[in-house]
């Protein structure tokens, strides 16, 4: 379950609540609490809705491009801080959520900054598949204590939501018929330089990499989609997946391996 807060701003207060409601309860959640004001900027309707983490992002998506919505805004609520604001002492930072723990990177202590994430997701979702100006201004904007485990998060994110959208009602395929025929076309999408090079998928257009952002290998948005693709399907289990090479380092393309 996730507890995420919608901003919403339209140009009339008419059936909003109502329409917006529809959308909510429709993709399963349930409308927590609501606020309606009138700002400089329109009127401003702010929802707190608990339901499914899978269905978040088609959520996001129907309400991100609902005709009588001009802006959209998504952050996730610390339900039991939010539960306990009124108490003293103050609650404590709003933690990520560990609604995919997997996603975690093993080798950094930072966390994804889930706030953000969740404000980058909707905008995915709508621009798809021409999301990297998206990404990368993410990767510029977040802190640098947070980006790689956010940009990698963002992506598992996006992964899984691909595979939702394209691959669910493929066969059950193993790991390496997943490779060729999931995680293959899936980023073909996004960059249609990928290459199945023996086990590995290689690519030689990265945009991620040369920007002056990441030590060694940089691709971890890259990396993240395809750990979202796999782990998905769930009878794959958590494969391990790793970026061996990366121009960024100076390799000629950026390649990425599978294992069980
Ligand atoms: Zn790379």
């Amino acid at each position: 379950m996730a507890d995420i807060e919608f901003r919403v701003v339209s140009d009339r207060r008419e059936g909003l609540l109502l329409e917006l409601g529809r959308l909510i309860v429709a993709s399963g959640f349930t409308l927590q609490r609501q606020r309606m004001t009138r700002g400089d900027e329109g009127v401003v309707l702010t929802m707190v809705v608990r339901g499914p983490e899978q269905n978040l992002l088609a959520l996001e998506d129907r309400l991100g491009s609902h005709p009588i919505v001009q802006s959209f805004e998504a952050t996730s609520v610390d339900a039991s801080a939010a539960a306990t604001a009124a108490a003293a002492p103050p609650p404590e930072p709003a933690r990520p959520r560990t609604l995919m723990s997997d996603a975690r990177p093993e080798t950094t202590a930072a966390a994804p900054d889930p706030g953000r994430v969740e404000a980058l997701l909707g905008a995915l979702a709508r621009e798809y598949p021409d999301v990297f100006n998206r990404v990368l201004a993410f990767e510029h904007e977040i802190a640098p204590a947070h980006r790689e485990a956010s940009t990698r998060y963002a992506g598992t994110r996006l992964g899984a939501w691909i595979y939702k959208r394209d691959f669910t009602l493929g066969a059950r395929l193993n790991l390496s018929d997943s490779v060729k025929h999931i995680a293959l076309p899936a980023m073909r999408q996004l960059l249609r330089g990928t290459e199945l090079d023996g086990e590995a998928l290689r690519i030689k257009n990265s945009p991620f990499t040369g920007i002056g952002l990441h030590r060694g290998a940089s691709c971890h948005f890259l990396r993240g989609c395809l750990e979202g693709l796999l782990n998905e399907p769930g009878h794959l289990g958590r494969p391990r997946i790793l970026e061996t090479s990366c121009r960024n380092t100076g390799a000629d393309a950026c390649v990425f391996t599978f294992a069980a």
